[in-house]
C-alpha cells in the first residue's frame, strides 16, 4: 500500500561518486535533494581498499572511507539521504512517480539516475573471500598495487584485453583465462594482446578456485575444459573483467538504452529523451568508468537539473 506522499525537487538515485556529487551541487543550489542509496551505499568504490587516483588525496584513501567523506559532504549542504531502494519508477509524466522500498511514494520534478553499473564475477567463494585483496574488477584502480608481480586476467572481451594490455606494462606477466579457443575482442584489441610478449592466454580455461594465503591472493587453480588439466599459476592479482551490467531495469520502460544497456545521453550532457530526467556515472558510461569521471557527470546532471527547473518558473 502507497500511502505516504511526498513532493521533491529532486530524487537522487543512487550512492557512488555519480550520486553524491550529484547531491552536493544540488544541495548547494538549494534544490534540497533526497538520496536513495541503495543496498549498497557508497556503490562499487566500496568493494575496493586503496583508490590512489581520486585527485585530493595525496596519499590515497580507502574507497569506504572515501565514499563515507562523499556522503559526509552530500549530508553537510542538507541532502537528505535515506538507505533504501527505490522499487518503482513512472516516468511518463511530471511529477514523476516512484515508489520507496515498495511503500513511500515520491512524486520528483526531477530525477538524477546514477544506479551505477554491477561487475559481474565468476561466483565462486574463494573469488569473494579476496574481494579488494588481490581480486578486482578493476585495472585501473587496483593494477598499480601489484607492480612487478604476476597477474591474471579472467574474460576475452574488449575490457579483459584492455585490462591485461595496462596491467603488462606494470606486471612482469599477465595470464589471460579464456573459457573458450578464441576472443570476443575487436580484432585490434586482440591483436594487440597477442603481440605483448608478456601477455599469456590460457586458452579453453576456467577458474576452479582462487588460492590464497587466508589474507591476499597467491595463485589461482584452473581447469583446461577442453583436456580436463588442471593447473596452478602463481599471481597476486586476480582480476575479473567478464563484463558490467548497469542498473537500469527499473528505468528501461522509459529511457532509452545503448544495445549494451547502457543509458543513451544527449553528447556532452547528462539529459536523457525524458526531459528532466538526467544519467549520471556509469549507469551511461561504458567507456571510462572511473570514480572522478563518475562524480563529474553527477555534478553535470545537478547543475542539468537546476537549470531545467530554473527555466520552469
Ligand atoms: P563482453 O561481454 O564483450 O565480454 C565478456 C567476456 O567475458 C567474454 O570473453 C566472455 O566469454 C567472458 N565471460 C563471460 N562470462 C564468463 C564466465 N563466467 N567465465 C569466464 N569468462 C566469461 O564484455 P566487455 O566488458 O569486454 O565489453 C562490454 C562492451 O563494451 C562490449 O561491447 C565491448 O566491445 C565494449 N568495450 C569496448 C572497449 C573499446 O572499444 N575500447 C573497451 C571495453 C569494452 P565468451 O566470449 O565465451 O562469452
Amino acid at each position: 500500500m502507497n500511502q505516504e506522499i511526498e513532493r521533491v525537487k529532486c530524487l537522487i538515485v543512487g550512492s557512488g561518486p555519480a550520486g553524491y556529487t550529484a547531491a552536493i551541487y544540488a544541495a548547494r543550489a538549494d534544490l534540497k535533494p533526497v538520496l536513495y542509496q541503495g543496498l549498497q551505499p557508497g556503490g562499487q568504490l566500496t568493494t575496493t581498499t586503496e583508490v590512489d587516483n581520486f585527485p585530493g588525496y595525496p596519499d590515497g584513501v580507502q574507497g569506504p572511507e572515501m565514499m563515507m567523506d562523499m556522503q559526509r559532504q552530500a549530508e553537510r549542504f542538507g541532502t537528505e539521504m535515506r538507505w533504501g531502494i527505490i522499487t518503482e519508477a513512472d516516468l511518463s509524466k511530471r511529477p514523476f512517480r516512484l515508489v520507496a522500498d515498495e511503500t513511500k511514494t515520491i512524486l520528483a520534478d526531477t530525477v538524477i539516475i546514477a544506479t551505477g553499473a554491477t561487475a559481474q564475477y565468476l561466483g565462486l567463494d574463494s573469488e569473494t573471500k579476496y574481494m579488494g585483496h588481490g581480486v578486482s574488477a578493476c585495472a585501473t584502480c587496483d593494477g598499480f598495487f601489484f607492480r612487478g608481480k604476476n597477474m591474471a586476467v579472467v574474460g576475452g572481451g574488449d575490457t579483459a584485453c584492455e585490462e591485461a594490455s595496462y596491467l603488462s606494462k606494470l606486471g612482469r606477466k599477465v595470464y589471460m583465462i579464456v573459457r573458450r579457443d578464441e576472443l570476443r575482442a575487436s580484432k585490434a584489441m586482440q591483436k594487440r594482446v597477442m603481440n605483448t610478449p608478456n601477455i599469456e592466454i590460457l586458452w579453453n580455461h576456467v577458474t576452479r578456485e582462487v588460492l590464497g594465503d587466508g589474507k591476499v591472493v597467491t595463485g589461482a587453480l584452473l581447469e583446461n575444459v577442453k583436456t580436463g588439466e588442471m593447473q596452478t599459476i602463481d599471481v597476486e592479482g586476480f582480476f575479473v573483467a567478464i563484463g558490467h551490467k548497469p542498473n537500469t531495469s527499473l528505468f528501461t520502460k522509459y529511457v532509452h538504452t545503448h544495445d549494451n544497456g547502457y543509458i543513451k545521453t544527449k553528447p556532452g550532457t547528462t539529459q536523457t529523451n525524458v526531459p528532466g530526467v538526467f544519467a549520471a556515472g556509469e549507469v551511461q558510461d561504458h567507456v571510462f568508468r572511473q570514480a572522478v569521471t563518475a562524480a563529474g557527470t553527477g555534478c553535470m546532471a545537478a547543475m542539468e537539473a537546476e537549470r531545467f527547473l530554473a527555466m520552469e518558473s
